[in-house]
């Protein structure tokens, strides 16, 4: 097992390792004195996992409550959010009991959000199962839920109180979210560690789970650290994301979220490389990499979807989706460029600028 810990302005540990989902009853009690443990998680999730984690919080003294919702993004909104809440205020939880967010992103950002406002803020707990969550949303704090005018726009920043992720989970993952956390894996390589990528180029992702899972986990430790209510350092994490949020907003949310991402990245990358911010070769080993994992490289449709939709992701497309995003708000863009396999910086253009981006990345 890995220990990560990370000491943001409320200290935790992020666990990673085999076996952590029967284990987090008896590792919980190590810092919480018996009290409610409120699982919240999906009906998929729920099912595969939901006895394992409940058994381990009984054994361990913890008195347990349960919500579980229909699985997808499109529950991430204020009606499930409603019927969380009050089904904590039903059975009385108070600022000493502890909500365990139990699935992928859209379980945590939710719980998340719930624990944040409940009582102006309780304890959680994230328990990862999506390989998306465990690198990425599960570590930072970031809690949100989707209005009709966009995603993610009610949130707060909560940092949970620990994350115990539990590598298994991962083997009964579907195919599509497995890759959504190779393209965010990849996407950590690119901009901060060549080790990383070059580890991730030459064995599956699925070989290394702990390897990778803690190395992602530390990368973002350290960026959430010196930048913990995004104000600007963790804005490199949003590499491939600009142009990859406009992907999934044309596609009206069809392209999963890490295929947009790596197509993002390989825009970008090209651009850069074409504008000469990137050393030269620089696009041509993440395209190997994203190629080789059969992820989208922005130039052909993504697997699954006809090539025709292309059509739907030219330049003059992208570019209009990312103009209309609700959250960049101003004349001005910051884009996270690589400069070379493991580097990237933050870079402010002219909104207007964005479209010559797209262009050199190799769109139409
Ligand atoms: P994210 O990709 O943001 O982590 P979700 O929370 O929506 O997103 O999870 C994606 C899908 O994967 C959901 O349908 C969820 O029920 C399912 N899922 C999550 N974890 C697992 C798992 N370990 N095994 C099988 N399915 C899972
Ligand atoms: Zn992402």
């Amino acid at each position: 097992m890995k220990v990560i810990s990370v000491k943001t302005s409320t200290e935790y540990n992020v666990y990673i390792g085999s076996g952590l989902a029967g284990r987090v009853g008896e590792m919980l009690a190590e810092t919480t004195s018996p009290c409610t443990a409120f699982v919240i998680s999906d009906e998929n999730v729920f099912r595969l996992y939901g006895e394992r984690v409940l058994a381990s919080l009984a054994n361990a003294g913890f008195r347990t409550g349960t919500f579980v919702f229909e699985p997808g993004e499109q529950s991430k909104n204020i009606e499930t959010y409603g019927k969380i809440v009050e089904k904590m205020a039903r059975e009385k939880l108070t600022r000493s009991d502890v909500v365990i967010a139990l699935g992928g992103g859209v379980t945590g950002d939710i719980s998340g959000f719930a624990a944040a406002t409940f009582l102006r803020g309780i304890k959680y707990v994230q328990v990862p199962t999506t390989l998306l969550a465990a690198v990425d949303s599960s570590v930072g704090g970031k809690t949100a839920i989707d209005l009709n005018a966009g995603k993610n726009l009610l949130g707060a920043f909560w940092q949970p109180a620990a994350v115990f992720c539990d590598t298994d989970t991962f083997s009964t993952l579907p195919e599509a979210e497995y890759l959504n956390g190779c393209a965010e894996i990849i996407k950590y390589g690119m901009l901060g560690s060549e080790e990383l990528f070059e580890s991730v180029a030459a064995l599956p992702v699925s070989l290394h789970y702990d390897a990778v899972v803690a190395k992602c986990v530390d990368m973002k430790r350290e960026i959430v650290e010196n930048d913990e209510f995004d104000r600007g350092g963790r804005m490199v994490l949003n590499l491939g994301h600009t142009v990859g949020h406009a992907i999934e907003n044309k596609s009206g949310y069809m392209v999963p979220h890490g295929m947009a991402v790596a197509a993002g990245m390989c825009v970008i990358t090209r651009a850069a490389e074409n504008l000469a911010f990137a050393e030269k070769g620089t696009a041509e080993r993440l395209l190997r990499v994203i190629r080789e994992y059969g992820l989208p490289d922005g130039t052909s449709a993504p697997a699954g979807f006809p090539e025709e939709e292309l059509a739907g992701f030219s330049a003059e497309s992208l570019f209009e989706a990312a103009m209309n995003d609700k959250k960049a708000s101003g004349s001005k863009l910051t884009l996270a460029v690589p400069k070379r396999v493991g580097e990237c910086a933050l870079l402010t253009i002219e909104k207007s600028e964005f479209i010559d981006w797209l262009r050199a990345g190799g769109l139409k």
